[in-house]
């Protein structure tokens, strides 16, 4: 039988859109006369990172980066490892990192401090989502989509063990 958890909307796609629609107006001015380097992590970015690039106008690149967490499905162990990296040169480049999620902010730290030593002219953050109630790591969050509460939320990217991620809505687990 397939496991069927208990899903309840937290954040709507018009309610997602209208959040996208605003950060990249922010991003559009901000990096005006730039040529960014967005990099995505994979997989859980894959959907904002698609519906964020198409409000840019912006003579952008994009390239993701894979990180994996050894640990449970729901908790991040604190050792990251990179699965699948990029071959983009970082060096010089306006970077703008693009997550769906900042939890404990450990995933986010080793990557910002990884992509820090390879010298990029700027290095920014823009997550959809923000979980600040178990924050372990300060991360600065550049751009923000929503912060949302203790739970664990999936949909729009966000997986359950893999699952879930096609949802166009967000969506917390209910046990
Ligand atoms: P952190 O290292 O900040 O604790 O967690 C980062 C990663 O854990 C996120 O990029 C995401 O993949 C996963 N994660 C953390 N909280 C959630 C959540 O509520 N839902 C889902 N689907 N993944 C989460
Ligand atoms: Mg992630």
């Amino acid at each position: 039988m397939v496991f069927q958890p208990q899903l309840k909307i937290l954040i709507s796609r018009d309610e997602i859109a209208k959040a996208v629609d605003r950060l990249a107006s922010e991003i559009n001015k901000d990096y005006q006369d730039k040529q960014p380097l967005l990099i995505g992590v994979l997989k859980g970015s894959f959907m904002f990172m698609a519906d964020l690039v198409r409000q840019l106008d912006l003579p952008l690149e994009l390239d993701f980066i894979r990180l994996s967490s050894y640990g449970a499905a729901k908790e991040s162990s604190g050792k990251v490892r990179i699965v699948q990296g990029i071959k983009t040169p970082i060096k010089g480049r306006d970077v703008l990192v693009v997550e769906d999620i900042v939890d404990t902010g450990i995933t986010i730290s080793c990557l910002l401090d990884f992509l820090r030593k390879k010298k990029p002219a700027s290095l920014k953050l823009c997550a959809l989502t923000d979980k600040p109630a178990r924050r372990r790591f300060p991360v600065p969050i550049d751009y923000r989509g929503f912060t949302v509460p203790n739970k664990f939320i999936v949909g729009y990217g966000l997986d359950l063990d893999q699952r879930f991620r096609n949802l166009p809505d967000i969506y917390t687990l209910e046990d």
